[in-house]
C-alpha cells in the first residue's frame, strides 16, 4: 500500500472500539454528540453529551472529593499518578490509535503524545515530594516567617482538539498531586480519546483507593465549557484553545474572582541568520511548519530569513515540501496527515487568497489531495508563501500548514518583525553566532514564552514551563514551577517569643 490508500471508516471505527475495549471503557451512546475521524471525514458513532445540570453534578462530586483529597499526603496523591502512568505505558498503543483516529496525527506523533503523558506522570510523581515553600528572614526577634502551599480546589480543564490528551495530562497530573480535583471538558471533536483517558484515571483511583470524584469528565460543546467557567465552585479554569475562546473565558472567570490559566493561539516565528547551518535549519523548519499538518499551537508560521540566505533556504524548503508524503496517518511513511475538517481547508484557502492579494507569492503547496478518495476529509499540501511584508493575514494565526517567508537586513529589524504580532507563544533563531543567539534570548529579544536556539518552535519537553505571552494568554503549564498555579499560597508569621512585637516598629498599647 502507499500513503494515499485510505482505510475505510468501518475499519477505523473497529480500531477505535477495540482500543476502548482494551482500555476498559464503554461508550455512552446517544445522539447529541458525534465522534468522527478526519481520516475519512466521516462519522464513527453518536454519543450522549453532558447536560448543564450533569456538569453541575460533576463539579459537586469533584468538590466533595476535594474535601478529603486536600488532606491526603501529597506522596499518597502521587501514588495515584504513578498508577495512572503505569496504565498509560500499558495502553500506549491503544491511546495512540485513538489519537490518530480522532485527531489524524501520524503514528509517530500520536505515540509521542502518549509518551508526553507518561513523562508528565513521572514528573508529577516526583513533584508530589517537592511542593516546597520558603522560609523568609523575619525583621522581628523570636519570629519565623514562612509560606505554605495548599491545594486550591476544583480545577476545570478545557482542552483543544489538537493535543487531545497531552494537554489534559499536563493539567491533571499536576493538579492531582497538588491536592486538587479535576473536571475535564475536552474538545467536542475528540470525545473517544477523552473517554479512554478518563477511564484510566478511574481505574487508577480504584486501584489506589482514591475517591472516585477526584476526576470527572463532561462531554459536549462550548456550552458545557461555559458551565465550568461560570461555576464559582471551580477555583481554577485552565483553558487551552483559540484566542477567541480565551477572550470569552478570561473575563467571565475574572468576574467571579476565579483563577484562569489560559493557553491560547500562537503565531510562531524562526529567524534564520547568515551564519545558520542551513541543513539543520531546513530539517527543523519542515518539521515545525508542516508537521502535525500545521495544527500545533507551536507550529512555525513565519520564517524571517536574512536577505543573503533567503533564496537558498527557500530552494531547499520548496524541494523538501514537494517530497512530503501526505495521506493515511496510520501508514508508516506518511509525514502529513489530514486537517481536522474540510472547514479548516477552506480557512487555509481564504488565508492564501488574502496573502496573494497582499502581494504574496505562493511558492509551493496549498492544493488539496485525495479529494476523490475522501470527499469529506481534507488533505492539504503544506504551503510556503513569500511575503513582501508582514501584512494583517501574516499577523493572524491560521490553524493550517501555511509558512510565510519574510526577509530582513539587520537583526534589530528581524526581532522587531518577530515581536510585531499579537501572539507570544514560541520562537527560535538559527545561528552559529553566539552574540546573535544571546541577543535573541535577551530582555530586548524574543517576547515569547518559549525562545529556542537552533531548533524549531514546536516539540517542547515537559520539564520546562509551557505557555506564552500577550494574546497567547500568559499561562504556564507542565514542568518547572508551573505547579504553583494549581495551589494557593499562605504566608505564615509565627511568634515563638513571649512579647508581641509589631512590624515596622509600630507602637500600640505597651
Ligand atoms: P477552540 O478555541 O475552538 O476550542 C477549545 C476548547 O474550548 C474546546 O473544548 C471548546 O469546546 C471550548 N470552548 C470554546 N469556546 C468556549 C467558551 N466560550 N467557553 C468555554 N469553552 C469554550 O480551539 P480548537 O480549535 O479546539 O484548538 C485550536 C486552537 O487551540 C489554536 O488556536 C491553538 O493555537 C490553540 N492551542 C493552544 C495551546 C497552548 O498551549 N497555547 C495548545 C493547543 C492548542
Amino acid at each position: 500500500s502507499d500513503t494515499t490508500t485510505l482505510p475505510s471508516t468501518d475499519s477505523l471505527r473497529e480500531r477505535a472500539l477495540a482500543s476502548l475495549r482494551r482500555v476498559g471503557v464503554t461508550v455512552p451512546e446517544g445522539a447529541d454528540l458525534t465522534a468522527r475521524t478526519p481520516i475519512t471525514g466521516e462519522t464513527l458513532l453518536g454519543l450522549k453529551a453532558t447536560t448543564r445540570d450533569e456538569a453541575g453534578e460533576a463539579v459537586a462530586a469533584a468538590a466533595a472529593a476535594f474535601r478529603t483529597w486536600r488532606t491526603t499526603p501529597p506522596p499518597a496523591r502521587g501514588a495515584l499518578v504513578r498508577c495512572l502512568g503505569e496504565l498509560l505505558r500499558r495502553h500506549q498503543d491503544d491511546l495512540a490509535d485513538l489519537i490518530t483516529v480522532e485527531a489524524g496525527k501520524i503514528r509517530s506523533e500520536a505515540l509521542g503524545e502518549v509518551q508526553e503523558m507518561i513523562d508528565i506522570c513521572d514528573f508529577a510523581v516526583g513533584l508530589s515530594r517537592q511542593l516546597y515553600g520558603r522560609t523568609i528572614a523575619s525583621e522581628r526577634v523570636g519570629h519565623r516567617l514562612a509560606e505554605t502551599w495548599h491545594p486550591l480546589g476544583v480545577v476545570g480543564v478545557i482542552s483543544a482538539f489538537n493535543f487531545p490528551a497531552a494537554v489534559w495530562s499536563w493539567n491533571t497530573t499536576v493538579a492531582l498531586v497538588c491536592g486538587d480535583t479535576v473536571v475535564w471538558k475536552p474538545s467536542e471533536l475528540t470525545p473517544l480519546i477523552s473517554l479512554a483517558c478518563h477511564g484510566l484515571v478511574e481505574r487508577a483511583a480504584e486501584e489506589v483507593g482514591a475517591p472516585a470524584g477526584v476526576h470527572r469528565l463532561v462531554l459536549g460543546d462550548r456550552t458545557v465549557g461555559e458551565a465550568l467557567v461560570d461555576d464559582s465552585r471551580v477555583a481554577l479554569v485552565s483553558a487551552t484553545g483559540s484566542t477567541r475562546m480565551g477572550r470569552e473565558v478570561g473575563p467571565r472567570v475574572a468576574a467571579r474572582f476565579g483563577r484562569a490559566l489560559l493557553e491560547l493561539g500562537g503565531n510562531n516565528a524562526s529567524v534564520v541568520t547568515p551564519s545558520a547551518d542551513l541543513d539543520l535549519a531546513t530539517h527543523a523548519v519542515v518539521f515545525a511548519a508542516a508537521g502535525t499538518a500545521g495544527q500545533r499551537c507551536t507550529t512555525l508560521r513565519r520564517l524571517i530569513a536574512h536577505r543573503n540566505v533567503a533564496d537558498e533556504l527557500i530552494g531547499r524548503l520548496t524541494a523538501a515540501y514537494r517530497r512530503l508524503p501526505i495521506g493515511d496517518p496510520f501508514h508508516e511513511g506518511t509525514l502529513v496527515g489530514p486537517l481536522i475538517s474540510t472547514g479548516a481547508y477552506d480557512i487555509l484557502r481564504q488565508a492564501l487568497g488574502r496573502a496573494e492579494a497582499d502581494g504574496g507569492e505562493l511558492l509551493v503547496g496549498g492544493g488539496r489531495v485525495l479529494a476523490d478518495a475522501a470527499p469529506h476529509a481534507a488533505y492539504a499540501e503544506p504551503a510556503l508563501v513569500r511575503m513582501p511584508e508582514q501584512t494583517p493575514i501574516v499577523r493572524e494565526e491560521t490553524f493550517a500548514p501555511i509558512l510565510y517567508v519574510l526577509t530582513y537586513d539587520t537583526l534589530d529589524e528581524a526581532i522587531a518583525l518577530h515581536n510585531d504580532v499579537p501572539q507570544g507563544l514560541s520562537s527560535s533563531i538559527f545561528t552559529r553566532d553566539q552574540r546573535e543567539a544571546e541577543r535573541f534570548l535577551a530582555a530586548d529579544g524574543s517576547d515569547c514564552g518559549i525562545a529556542n536556539v537552533n531548533i524549531g518552535t514546536s516539540g517542547a519537553e515537559i520539564g520546562g514551563a509551557f505557555g506564552g505571552e500577550k494574546a497567547t494568554g500568559g499561562g504556564r503549564e507542565s514542568g518547572s514551577d508551573a505547579w504553583r498555579a494549581y495551589m494557593r499560597r499562605a504566608t505564615n508569621t509565627i511568634n515563638y517569643g513571649d512579647t508581641l512585637t509589631l512590624a515596622q516598629n509600630v507602637r500600640f498599647l505597651g
